[in-house]
């Protein structure tokens, strides 16, 4: 299992995989923090792309080209907005490791790499932001045969060791 599970800490806008995920927003037409590094690596093409979509609900997920990226596909995902654990919150960011996992599958994706969703602008606890994330990917993973490879970027140490932690468990 683990073996189809990877952690990494750097840029995700530099990966070269079938499909790197973006913590995007309701309205999918760019952002700041991740989506903003996406974009501004991806070219206009990608917020073009994204324009014909009409937007994605929270705990959805959405996939188009990759443009100028390394990656291939961006798969745009909604995370919750943490607003103290009692909107569904956890509920919503599963919804968002799932969908965008199960988009991965239908286009028979071997490698994909996620973000810590929600964790930035959207304040949802990193702790917890992770646990689901190797929980939800871990379930997945049991039950299909794609995608091959899971790898969480992490972008600064200590959400690195968060995941290390949860991974070695
Ligand atoms: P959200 O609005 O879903 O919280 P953010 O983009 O604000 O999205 O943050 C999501 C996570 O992405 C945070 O953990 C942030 O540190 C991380 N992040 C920001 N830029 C990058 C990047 N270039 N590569 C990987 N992770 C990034």
């Amino acid at each position: 299992m683990n073996n189809r599970i990877e952690l990494v800490k750097g840029d995700i806008t530099k990966m070269k995989v079938d499909a790197i995920v973006n913590a995007a927003n309701n309205s999918l037409l760019g952002g700041g923090g991740v989506d903003g590094a996406i974009h501004a690596a991806a070219g206009p093409g990608l917020l073009e792309e994204c324009r014909k979509l009409n937007g994605c609900e929270t705990g959805k997920a959405r996939i188009t080209a990759g443009y100028g990226l390394s990656a291939k596909h961006v798969i745009h995902t909604v995370g919750p907005v943490w607003y103290g654990g009692h909107r569904d919150e956890p509920e919503k960011l599963a919804s968002c490791y799932q969908t965008s996992l199960e988009l991965a599958m239908q286009n028979k994706l071997r490698t994909i790499a996620f973000p810590g969703i929600s964790t930035g602008a959207y304040r949802f606890p990193s702790d917890l932001a992770a646990l689901i994330a190797v929980n939800e990917t871990k379930r997945f993973l049991m039950k299909n045969k794609f995608p091959e490879k899971v790898t969480f970027v992490a972008f600064s140490e200590e959400q690195y060791q968060t995941y290390r932690k949860l991974l070695e468990q």
